[in-house]
């Protein structure tokens, strides 16, 4: 049965990073996706240099969403770290799944230790309450260095997908740039970690909120 997905991010990259080969297999399999991105994604270190504009982080999100295939990608204008869980937040986040309608939201961990993740997952958590089936992000490296531990609930085999996921992430030039290589490979050996536990070559894994058994 066909089922329309939304994955709700703060910034251009972390939906790929955490759900970028679940949403590359949905699509293959013929399934809606949906991007929701709360910010422009352009941000300044905190010297006020800037790493990114918003211009380039918008293209590089927009190739890579053309890259996993999902050809609704909404980007919001909501400050790059000053997102607040408040109720601007709750209701657009609302207003936009309203009109989806997903069977599946994905969002942040709302445990991430970037406040910008932890008001989106929040938000969403508010937005959709009337949703029975929320999956959250597993952060990485750092944002996942929290006080308490991410639990794997949910696996998707990606073996099939994971050069797709690995192509999406390199869209993002500016934060590979910023990164360098070890960011696809921490992405990368994260992946094979997760299929490892699954008994798969590539996985990724999600937190439940909850979740709609269909019988
Ligand atoms: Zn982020």
């Amino acid at each position: 049965m066909k089922k329309t997905i939304v994955a709700i991010g703060a910034h251009l990259d972390d939906i790929e990073l955490a759900a970028g080969g679940t949403l590359a297999k949905a699509v293959k399999e013929g399934h809606d996706i949906h991007m929701i991105v709360m910010s422009q994604s352009g941000y300044t270190n905190y010297n006020g240099e800037v790493m990114r504009t918003n211009e380039v982080a918008m293209q590089e999100g927009r190739n890579a969403a053309e890259v996993l295939g999902c050809k609704d990608l909404d980007i919001l204008d909501f400050s790059n770290k000053d997102i607040a869980y408040d109720s601007r937040a709750v209701e657009a986040i609302e207003k936009r799944i309203n009109i989806i309608k997903p069977d599946i939201i994905f969002t942040h961990w709302p445990f991430d230790t970037h406040q910008a993740h932890v008001a989106v997952g929040k938000s969403t958590i508010s937005a959709a309450r009337r949703y029975n089936t929320i999956y959250f992000f597993e952060p990485i490296s750092p944002s996942g260095r929290s006080y308490v531990g991410f639990r794997p609930q949910l696996y998707v085999d990606i073996t099939d997908v994971i050069d797709t996921k690995v192509k999406a992430l390199d869209q993002h030039v500016t934060e590979r740039n910023k990164y360098g290589d070890y960011w696809i490979r921490g992405v990368q050996a994260r992946a094979a970690f997760r299929g490892y536990e699954m008994n798969r070559m590539y996985g990724e894994a999600f937190e439940v909120l909850r979740e709609e058994l269909v019988l």
